[in-house]
């Protein structure tokens, strides 16, 4: 059976890479001081759909939520191996919660008739792991969270090897489905360098707008808007001939309630932010004994570290 895989993919900040100029005064987080990369996990996900594909056949189609720049992880996942690319880009977008995110995507993943949906575990900037599950639930699909292994998939049905912190379970549900993936379940595979030449001038509409200036020949600076709108679809239609349109949808192509998108759709509100910094504090050995332990354990109680 071949399978339409659908990858939710996320650009984050480098969280590893923090320096003092990660938050503004307002404590909130500047994206701009941390360079951005691929969600870790999603490009464990991105694995494993492109492994279901040489193992079933199908296609797989990487989704992102963002702005424009976010069309570096969309290229990035083609010159892995992806076979398409969309970016849903929408103004009205802004503001999302992971409620409002998730209802966003499930329409992009219906118009997508996906058999399989794989998100990452966890996004290393929001941190929630909700989106997933969310999307799931907005889509009735059965979740597999959390997934270490997958273990085959057979009469339309998918097993998997879920981690469930103290242990793993073996879970099989019916597709279509949706997985969380997490770190440990594969190693993601290099970019390839034939798809890198390929696809490095690969370009949504709104790239292609915002560079327009560079990317047109001519005196484009003169042009009146309607001429600069036919040179950039004329560009885009070029792009799209040689396959290297990412395509590019709104919340109008998703036919979204936008009751549901952007901040009327979030209910999540943010109190306050608070930096929190974190410095070295005193620290205490224990004897690798019986009464090193005790005292050890006895310490943990005491400053309700456990119990
Ligand atoms: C009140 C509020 C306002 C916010 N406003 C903004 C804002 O204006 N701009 C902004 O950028 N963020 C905003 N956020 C953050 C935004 O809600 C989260 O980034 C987003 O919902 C994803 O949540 P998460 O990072 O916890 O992802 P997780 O739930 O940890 O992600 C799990 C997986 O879901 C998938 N996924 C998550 N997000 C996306 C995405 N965007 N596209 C594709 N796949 C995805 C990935 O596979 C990821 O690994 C806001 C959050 C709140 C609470």
């Amino acid at each position: 059976m071949a399978l339409n895989c659908v990858v939710c993919v996320k650009q984050v900040p480098d969280t590893k890479r923090i320096t003092g100029e990660a938050m503004t005064e307002e404590g909130t987080v500047n994206r701009r001081a941390l360079p951005a990369i691929f969600n870790p996990e999603d490009l464990n996900a991105l694995e494993t759909a492109l492994t279901l594909r040489a193992e079933h056949g199908g296609t797989v189609t990487v989704v992102t939520m963002g702005l424009p720049s976010a069309c570096e992880v969309l290229r990035d996942a083609l010159v892995r191996g992806a076979d398409r690319a969309i970016l849903i880009t929408d103004r009205r977008a802004a503001a999302s919660d992971t409620l409002a995110t998730s209802y966003i995507l499930s329409c992009a993943v219906k118009k997508l008739e996906a058999d399989i949906v794989l998100c990452g575990r966890q996004a290393i900037d929001g941190d929630t792991a909700q989106v997933g599950p969310q999307l799931a639930e907005k889509l009735s699909l059965p979740v597999i969270s959390y997934v270490e292994e997958l273990v085959g998939i057979s009469d339309g049905k998918i097993t998997a090897k879920r981690n469930v912190g103290n242990g793993w379970e073996v879970v099989t549900c019916t597709l279509p489905a949706l997985l969380t993936v997490m770190e440990t379940a594969n190693t993601p595979r290099p970019p390839a360098a034939r798809r890198v030449m390929k696809f490095k001038k690969a370009r949504a509409k709104s790239e292609v707008e915002a560079m327009a200036a560079d990317l047109l020949e001519g005196d484009y600076e003169n042009y009146t808007a309607e001429l600069k709108a036919t040179e950039v679809e004329k560009y885009c239609a070029n792009l799209a001939d040689r396959g290297l349109l990412i395509e590019q949808w709104d919340l109008d192509d998703l036919e979204a309630d936008l009751t549901w998108c952007g901040r009327s759709g979030s209910p999540t509100k943010v109190h306050r932010i608070q930096s929190v910094v974190l410095t070295g504090g005193e620290y205490r050995e224990f004897a690798a004994t019986d009464d090193g332990i005790a005292e050890l354990i006895g310490e943990l109680i005491h400053d309700h570290t456990v119990g």
